[in-house]
């Protein structure tokens, strides 16, 4: 039996020519002005997730340098608790990246990117930002800044919820109105914890059962209300990626001000339910629901199990210097970073 695809001969590979990007202008330094010193820092460096030790030395620095007091597990995951609460706010240190360094942002009307292009990591600094914020306005509650998020959750996987914790709130969603309730179909919220956080949040979020994963979904067995939110990012893992900052100030400000507090609790977590939208042409809303392609389960088969993948491609003789001349065929193809 032989695999389907074509292994591409390094040899083959055409090294893609160095692009040289031009200095920002007076004008492009001078906007940068007008985004929050945090979010440029975060932003600024690269946290790629096949280096978790260094992504930890930097959420904890610069925790330290906020004053804030924190904690380490042994998985790398930081947490920071505030006063009393039920609630836990997520977000993960890492992003898709794979170079460590920094990247030179700017600023278009409201909209923030790295200039000539990268990974911005806005999935999910933008999330951290939100966090470091509502601890510095003193919102009680447990924050996790999770390790290794994009290679299937590792430090949430790993991570034990305290049992008063009750509902999840993971900041590492595109867009600017999704209350993601479902993640891979699975329901992770009660219809009346939804309600009632549309009905309170100050800026006009909607139920958005498309959710693939985030680290809220390590939690959907354990934690009674687990969701999504969206940040107003967009092309994350993409060299595409940009950031509407004017969202993310706005949903900070909503989320200090928001009483988590009383939100209901009703979900029994033990009781699984699924939502079949992908097989669904349309939602109660009346919109066209993206179908999930083979290419996304078998995506979800690789992250849920990549010690069996590995060995049934060594199996099948599909060496690691074949899949890297694959890799970068397709990011010479593609233009990927
Ligand atoms: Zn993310």
């Amino acid at each position: 039996m032989s695999l389907s695809i074509t292994i591409p001969l390094s040899a083959t590979i055409k090294p893609k020519a160095a692009k040289s990007v031009k200095p920002l202008t007076t004008k492009q330094k001078r906007d940068l002005n007008k985004v929050d010193p945090l979010l440029l820092d975060i932003l600024s460096t690269k946290r790629p997730t096949n280096n978790p030790v260094q992504n930890l030395a930097y959420i904890t620095k610069l925790l330290g340098s906020l004053n804030i007091c924190y904690s380490v597990d042994k998985n790398l995951n930081t947490t920071v608790s505030i006063g009393e609460s039920k609630s836990c706010f997520t977000s993960h240190t890492d992003t898709v990246d794979n170079k460590t360094g920094n990247n030179r942002l700017v600023l278009n009307a409201n909209i923030l990117s790295v200039h000539g292009g990268g990974i911005l990591g806005a999935d999910c600094g933008s999330g951290i930002y939100i966090m470091l914020k509502m601890i510095l306005a003193n919102v009680p509650g447990l924050y996790v800044f999770f390790a290794t998020e994009e290679q299937g959750r590792i430090g949430s996987e790993a991570y034990t919820m305290p049992l008063t914790i009750e509902r999840c709130i993971s900041f590492d969603r595109k867009g600017l109105d999704n209350l993601i309730t479902h993640q891979m179909c699975e329901k992770g919220c009660s219809d009346d914890f939804a309600n009632a956080f549309i009905n309170t949040f100050e800026l006009p979020y909607k139920k958005d059962p498309t959710g693939s994963f985030t680290d809220s979904y390590s939690f959907f067995q354990t934690v009674p209300e687990c969701i999504n939110l969206s940040v107003g990012y967009y092309g994350q893992h993409s060299k595409h990626e940009t950031q509407d900052i004017e969202h993310l100030e706005k949903l900070v400000q909503a989320c200090i001000n928001m009483p988590w507090e009383t939100l209901p609790t009703v979900r029994d977590p033990a009781e699984v339910v699924y939502d079949d939208w992908q097989n669904m042409p349309f939602n109660y809303q009346g919109y066209k629901l993206p179908s999930l392609s083979e290419a996304d389960r078998v995506e979800k088969f690789v992250r849920d199990n990549p010690l069996i993948v590995a060995q049934v491609l060594i199996e099948y003789g599909i060496t690691l210097a074949d899949l890297q001349a694959y890799k970068a065929e397709d990011e010479y193809l593609n233009g990927g970073a």
